[in-house]
């Protein structure tokens, strides 16, 4: 296909009508295995562990909308996590933001702690930090970007290059953008994560993770690790994975829109003591936010000027649309409490350094008729 534009990609890459039926939309190819004309002489694809054609359309789609060489899919954010710790190997070691999803906070403490993979923690924000914290084992940065939950913004492009002067490679999670906000390749990094549960599926009604990159080591070690290890999503996943991304585009612009105005109506309610959103004028990221990425994505979080749990409990448990559940980047609009929902598994201590409290409340803004998400907000504060 020519370059053409996002918008363009997101319909159309890596699809083409099935040649067996005309079929306009890639089927589910519902199979374990597939015929050989002849020992090895095959079409294609030999077993569904290894490839899969909605997989493989999935994976080119994908590719396309992040502007990379390879796409690979993933059971799930953290398999795909897990497959790149897995080609790390013992004795290297993980330099990671500091305000970091929890199941990835976990799976490099709990899991591979224990076998000789050591992550360590800084402020992404503050690139000497950063600097001092690169030691000999370090082999990958781990970054997040906007964060969750706290919604900060650093600098790929900034760590990118000080990461790859020391050797080492960078991982963004841009699971909080999508590559419609933001192209991390594009600003230096070496492989880009999504849990395509989010915004790329965007209807939570699938599980699914996927990596990007330009790197052709990287994929084939990847593509190792998928064909060894075998985390990899059913075709009905993909399907429904495939189906969201051909609206990426337009539902990120709503999300993004509707988050704003919610922004900006906590950030003058009497009610509210701090609401982090790079969108804000006012916010630390909104520079940064400016450059890096097109919007600023479907994120807010906030917290009370009356900072005591009875309070959060109120708003959180006060809102009708707003449904109290964990995940993000769905159609419809969430509310959460981090402390005790996404981010239990990071210990107390550690979430209290970042400045995670225990009273902050997280939204997922969905595409839903904004005055009727400003009026829910609106009723759940009245009562506080
Ligand atoms: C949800 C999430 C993940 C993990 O993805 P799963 O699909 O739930 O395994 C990783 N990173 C971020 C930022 C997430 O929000």
């Amino acid at each position: 296909m020519p370059q053409h534009r996002f918008a363009t990609l997101a319909v159309h890459a890596g699809q083409k009508p099935d040649p067996a039926t005309g079929a306009i939309m890639t089927p589910v190819y519902q199979t374990s295995t597939y015929v050989q004309e002849s020992p090895g002489r095959h079409k294609g694809h030999e077993y569904a562990r290894v490839s899969n054609p909605t997989r493989a359309a999935l994976e080119a789609n994908l590719a396309a909308l992040e502007g990379a060489a390879h796409g690979i899919v993933f059971a799930s954010g953290v398999a795909a996590a897990d497959a790149i710790l897995k080609v790390l190997g013992p004795g290297r070691h993980i330099l990671a933001s500091n305000d970091l999803y929890g199941g990835n906070y976990r799976l490099f403490q709990e899991v591979y702690g224990p076998f000789g993979i050591e992550s360590y923690f800084v402020d992404m924000t503050d690139l000497e930090t950063v600097q001092q914290a690169i030691t000999p084992s370090t082999a990958l940065l781990w970054l997040e970007t906007p964060t969750n939950p706290l919604v900060r913004v650093v600098d790929i492009r900034a760590l990118s290059d000080l990461a790859h002067s020391f050797g080492v490679d960078v991982v963004v999670d841009n699971t909080f953008a999508s590559p419609y906000l933001q192209r991390p390749l594009e600003l230096g990094a070496d492989l880009v994560l999504h849990s395509t549960t989010k915004y790329l599926g965007g209807h939570s009604d699938v599980i699914g993770g996927a990596l990007c990159t330009d790197r052709d080591d990287w994929n084939e070690a990847l593509r190792f690790q998928v064909k060894s290890a075998g985390a990899v999503p059913g075709p009905m996943d993909c399907f429904l994975i495939l189906r969201g991304t051909k609206t990426l585009h337009l539902r990120m612009e709503r999300h993004c829109a509707n988050a704003r105005r919610i922004a900006a109506f906590l950030d003058t309610h009497p009610k509210v003591g701090c609401v982090n959103y790079p969108g804000l004028e006012s916010s630390p990221g909104y520079v940064l936010a400016t450059r890096q990425m097109r919007d600023y994505g479907g994120m807010v979080s906030f917290c009370l000027k009356n900072d005591d749990m009875d309070s959060a409990m109120c708003v959180l448990g006060g809102t009708r649309l707003f449904a109290l559940a964990e995940s993000l980047g769905g159609v419809e609009s969430l509310i959460s409490h981090p402390a005790s929902m996404t981010h239990a598994s990071i210990p107390r201590a550690e979430r209290m350094k970042v400045g995670l409290s225990d009273t902050l409340i997280r939204l997922s803004v969905g595409v839903e008729d904004i005055d009727d998400l400003v009026e829910d907000l609106q009723r759940a504060l009245d009562v506080v």
